[in-house]
């Protein structure tokens, strides 16, 4: 069994002019493409074989089988990311979700300027991802490299990719209106689609776990604002 590649949600011209039809197409069909087909070569004949993403996802980061989790997680968080874009415009949370956000930032314009000034922040490459904790409570949060809240008991509700390969050929050193420009373009009916959904679970633990203490021996790096 091999994990599949997903179909883009759009078209590659979709997402302009905020996003290039070239960046979309080299993004998706070049990185994202690359990471599941390495990871397909990787766990070949391997017991991730058999497990679905989110199992390789979790199993690869419980053993510390890093390059297996590098791919795992980026095939995974690339596939989020597509799906918290869309083309249709003037879309907002829900009920649910707005109340949720409002109860965890002074408003939306405040959420936006703490998603964007995480992103600006994160020294090298990774991910700025709004997030629900286990007690109900939203953060903005970023992750290095292919970290992926998923493993760290938390909901994902929106990801930014803040690689480089995700902007620099529409805004070369300008990451700030890359954000600005992603804030338009937030597929708000997905976001509020995962404000209820349980964590993302481990199914699959068929591997034995060399370090089962994995979650708190290897927080990823975060940003607070109190
Ligand atoms: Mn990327």
């Amino acid at each position: 069994m091999s994990v599949p590649f997903p179909p883009l949600p759009y078209a590659t011209d979709a997402l302009q002019p905020y996003l290039s039809a070239s960046t979309l197409s080299i993004h998706y069909g070049k990185h994202h493409r690359h990471y599941v087909s390495a990871l397909n070569e990787k766990i070949d004949g391997t017991s991730y074989d058999e497990m679905n993403l989110d199992d390789i996802v979790f199993n690869s980061a419980i053993n510390n089988d890093q390059q297996v989790f590098n791919n795992a997680a980026q095939a995974w968080n690339h596939a989020f990311y597509w799906n918290c874009m869309t083309p249709k415009k003037n879309l907002s949370p829900d009920e649910a979700c707005l109340a949720f956000i409002t109860r965890n930032f002074a408003s939306m314009d405040d959420l936006k300027s703490k998603f964007i000034g995480s992103a600006a922040r994160l020294f090298g490459s990774g991910w700025t991802w709004l997030v629900r904790n286990p007690n109900d409570t939203l953060k903005v949060i970023n992750t290095p490299n292919a970290a992926t809240p998923m493993v760290n008991g938390l909901v994902p509700l929106l990801a930014c990719d803040v690689w480089e390969h995700a902007y620099y050929l529409d805004y070369q050193n300008e990451r700030e209106r890359y954000l600005e420009h992603f804030w338009q373009l937030i597929n708000w009916n997905f976001v509020s689609d995962q404000i209820l959904k349980p964590l993302p679970r481990n199914s699959n633990p068929s591997i034995p776990a060399k370090h089962p203490n994995y979650i708190t021996m290897k927080p990823f790096q975060e940003n607070t604002f109190d």
